[in-house]
């Protein structure tokens, strides 16, 4: 299944792009895609509710806003520098375990949602991502078991303000959470869609320009170990979003670095998982 929600910001319901591109109303389900649906076989239920109803359910137009295919987490747990070249094009080493930090939940917005440049900032910045959504409430996992507790998968973009996480002291988690910072989506795939999220193509442009093109294979710490390492530390908690890190391309990596400006056209995707486009706003 691919899970998407609809609406105005804040106001979002719950719904499925089907198999033949429409989109579909799943109201009447009656739960959205947040910690207890995860938590409680919502899957499941909604699978066996969509086979009896999805040919009656309303169809939602294309014209109408995707917001973030989830319900806000608990948390977002990043994984930082974990493709080995965006390591390199940072200037950093190649981690010996992964780097994790935080990402304000607050940041999350529709897939195609302007990205607001943030109020003094002058060094916004790009990462496309493969993202994945917690099933199962998850701690001290074992890797053999990690793969049970992920719901699905989706694309992310990590956008990271550079100054603020690099050049201001204490954690990355400053450049990484203003308002607009998380654009999720457009949908979120189920495991049975992804046989193996390590063979995916992940992409992003800048004003038309691929500038971002690589593969999940090239991950340090792919998602089996993430799951399991990430658990050691916290549990997490069923629709808890985990963003598995970028691969090289980002504004930072450029000579002289790129950052964005208003106007600024930001196109991505990751392979099964679609693509979303954000344009640049000035903070206002
Ligand atoms: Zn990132």
């Amino acid at each position: 299944m691919k899970l998407i929600r609809f609406g105005n910001p804040g106001q979002e319901k719950p719904g499925l792009l089907l198999e033949d591109g429409r989109r579909i109303d799943v109201s009447d389900f009656g739960q959205d895609y947040d910690e207890a649906f995860f938590g409680g076989d919502g899957l499941e239920r909604l699978a066996t509710w969509a086979a009896a109803n999805e040919a009656t359910a309303p169809t939602v137009d294309e014209s109408v806003r995707l917001g973030p295919p989830l319900a806000r987490p608990s948390k977002i747990v990043c994984i930082g520098l974990n493709y080995a070249d965006h390591a390199k094009e940072s200037g950093a080493e190649i981690p010996k375990e992964p780097i994790l930090f935080f990402k304000a939940t607050s940041a999350i917005v529709g897939p195609n949602d302007p990205i607001v440049i943030p109020k003094n900032s002058v060094k916004t910045d790009w990462e496309v991502e493969l993202a994945f959504v917690i099933g199962k409430k998850a701690s001290h996992v074992s890797e053999e078991r990690a793969l049970e507790h992920v719901a699905g998968y989706v694309l992310h973009n990590d956008y990271s303000e550079r100054e603020w996480q690099l050049e201001r002291g204490g954690q990355w988690v400053k450049g990484k959470s203003c308002d607009t910072f998380a654009p999720i989506g457009p949908f979120i795939a189920t495991t049975d869609e992804i046989p193996d999220p390590q063979d995916l193509k992940l992409w992003l442009k800048l004003n038309g320009e691929l500038i971002q093109n690589s593969s999940t294979q090239q991950m340090i710490f792919g998602v089996r170990t993430l799951v399991s390492y990430v658990s050691q530390f916290m549990t997490l908690l069923p629709g808890d979003v985990i963003t598995t890190g970028t691969p090289p391309g980002v504004g930072l990596g450029f000579k002289p670095p790129k950052f964005l400006k208003p106007g600024d056209v930001v196109e991505l995707g990751v392979e099964g998982l679609g693509s979303s486009r954000q344009i640049a706003q000035a903070w206002k």
